[in-house]
């Protein structure tokens, strides 16, 4: 892959209708996203259930704060971890979106605040609620350990907030601003 370009990886925690972290990953300018109700686990013997959701702006990976509305997308949202990432296969990085995707197994390693080593997402047969499912799993390396790693470091990277704390003050989403 091109070294001189890094991708980058963004996870924000929603707390929506249902609380859940939005995991992104840069892929050819968006922000590929997969939507996990219980959040990343570090621990390698944990699959984490994923629903692959639309794709987001690149822009969007700085949005913290408020979604207005009265929708199932409404609510409170933080930066919960950002760094780079490192797709594994080389070949496959250079056509992320139809490679990688296709193949319905993506492995990379992360270089977040929270977040790193080498992880593990791969699509399943099924489907719920109309979308795709996929699992994402910590692979064993020097950064595997167990615990619940968004229960333990609940803040935002960014600000320092809980999401609880997040206020219209942070900011407020605005469609027209990510278009
Ligand atoms: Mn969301």
């Amino acid at each position: 892959m091109n070294k001189d370009k890094s991708l980058l990886f963004v996870v924000q925690q929603h707390q929506a209708m249902f609380m859940h972290w939005d995991f992104r990953l840069e892929m050819d300018g968006v922000l590929v996203s997969w939507s996990i109700p219980d959040g990343p686990c570090t621990d390698p013997r944990t699959e984490r259930l994923c629903f692959r959701v639309e794709d987001h702006v690149y822009g969007y990976k700085d949005f913290e704060g408020i979604i207005p509305g009265n929708d199932y997308s409404s609510g409170k949202v933080i930066i919960w971890d950002r760094g780079e990432y490192n797709p594994h296969n080389i070949e496959a990085a250079c056509r992320l979106h139809e490679t990688w995707l296709a193949a319905g197994r993506l492995e990379f390693t992360l270089y977040g605040e929270k977040l790193n080593g080498s992880w593990l997402l791969t699509r399943t047969p099924e489907k719920m609620y109309g979308e795709e499912t996929w699992l994402l799993r910590k692979v064993q390396d020097q950064y595997a350990a167990g615990g619940e790693i968004v229960q333990e470091c609940p803040r935002s990277v960014v600000s320092g907030k809980t999401v609880e704390e997040v206020t219209a003050a942070d900011g407020v989403f605005n469609l027209d601003n990510y278009k």
